[in-house]
């Protein structure tokens, strides 16, 4: 997969990553308006469903900065390095998440100071 493919991709990702994060948006909007009207225990459930739906959004959001940062490293020539070491990240890797910053060997040391 060269670097166009992986552009178009990301867009595709991009894409899919907008449409679903404007229905989660639509959907918390929704719950808000019909707190007057259910009772206390679904209301509850209406909130909890709320901060999920929140939760969705704001990793949505994260992942589009990732997407951004990937189409940024492609036009610059920097996409597939490594930000630790500088070597090429597998291409197996990056077809499974472009958006991935190390190479499978930084990212493993990375995990294991967590
Ligand atoms: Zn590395």
């Amino acid at each position: 997969m060269d670097n166009g493919e992986m552009k178009q991709k990301l867009l595709q990702l991009r894409e899919q990553l907008q449409s679903t994060a404007a229905t989660r948006d639509g959907s918390a909007q929704v719950v808000e308006l019909d707190q007057s009207k259910v009772g206390r225990l679904s209301r509850m459930d209406a909130l909890q469903a709320q901060e999920m739906a929140k939760a969705s959004v704001a990793r949505s959001q994260r992942a589009l900065i990732q997407i951004r940062a990937a189409l940024e490293r492609i036009e610059n020539n920097e996409f597939g390095i490594c930000q630790h070491c500088d070597q090429a990240i597998a291409p197996l890797r990056l077809q499974v998440d472009p958006t991935v910053l190390l190479c499978i060997n930084c990212a493993s040391a990375e995990e294991d100071k967590s």
